[in-house]
């Protein structure tokens, strides 16, 4: 299995072999706001963080760890540029698979004009995208997001996460890869169960998104075993919880 999107940062060592324990083989851990970012060095040290340290704390309970670097909406600096910058240089290691998490939290001016940037950077280092959909004003700031997606990148590129029922019929037809994240006043497995079920398992994936928010490292395993017990196919499951993350990063 592979959680297709976690913040092992803000995650105990020992989670980390919990969920090899249970069978997750590996993950994608992406930048967000762990702290007030006062300053592009404080961006910067959480990159620096998540290459280094995290992929060895994960490593070193059996967990191959992938990163996706970039601005997070609620992190932008007033001296983002700075951060912006060296953006390219570190998207260069052999760790980082994506850029992200990056995308809307209120759909203010200045989170657009980071998340156009980024986007056209992606586009430039032929890099693939983890877009962050938020859960206030959820469809609204979705409905936005898409469209600037539209307008700027090939939406093949792009995993759009934090897909639910509130906005499932927005990416119906999405080219790109559709994350779920199943998380304690999120989503249930056994809503997301509900939910492939209903639209099949085509371009879905998995995730934890697991943070200091309230969160079940142990989601992508407990929704495995939920889609086991309602009888769906062997295929389908891996295809969700394995193939289509893996086809998408080539990891
Ligand atoms: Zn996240």
């Amino acid at each position: 299995m592979i959680d297709a999107h976690i913040h092992a940062d803000c995650r105990a060592y020992e989670d980390f072999k919990l969920i090899a324990i249970a069978g997750v083989e590996s993950a994608i851990t992406c930048a967000h706001d762990p702290l007030k970012m006062s300053s592009s060095a404080v961006i910067l040290d959480h990159f620096h963080r998540i290459i280094f340290n995290e992929s060895k704390r994960a490593a070193e309970n059996g967990l191959k760890l992938y990163s996706a670097l970039g601005v997070h909406p609620r992190s932008i600096s007033p001296d983002v540029e700075v951060a912006f910058n060296k953006l390219p240089s570190i998207l260069e290691n052999e760790n980082v698979v994506a850029v992200g998490e990056i995308g809307l939290e209120t759909g203010s001016s200045s989170e657009k004009e980071i998340f156009i940037k980024q986007l056209k950077l992606a586009q430039e280092l032929e890099m693939k995208i983890i877009v962050h959909t938020p859960r206030r004003n959820k469809r609204e700031i979705a409905k936005m997001t898409l469209n600037i997606i539209n307008e700027y990148i090939d939406e093949s590129m792009v995993q759009i996460d934090h897909v639910d029922n509130s906005i499932i019929d927005l990416v119906s037809d999405f080219k790109g890869l559709r994350g779920i994240t199943v998380q304690p006043q999120k989503m249930t497995p056994s809503e997301a169960a509900k939910l492939l079920d209903k639209y099949g398992t085509q371009r879905f994936v998995l995730d934890s998104d697991m943070s200091s928010s309230p969160s079940d490292p142990l989601s992508v395993p407990k929704t495995v075993h939920e889609l086991k017990l309602q009888g769906f196919k062997k295929t389908d499951i891996k295809r969700v919880s394995q193939e289509n993350v893996a086809k998408f990063y080539g990891i």
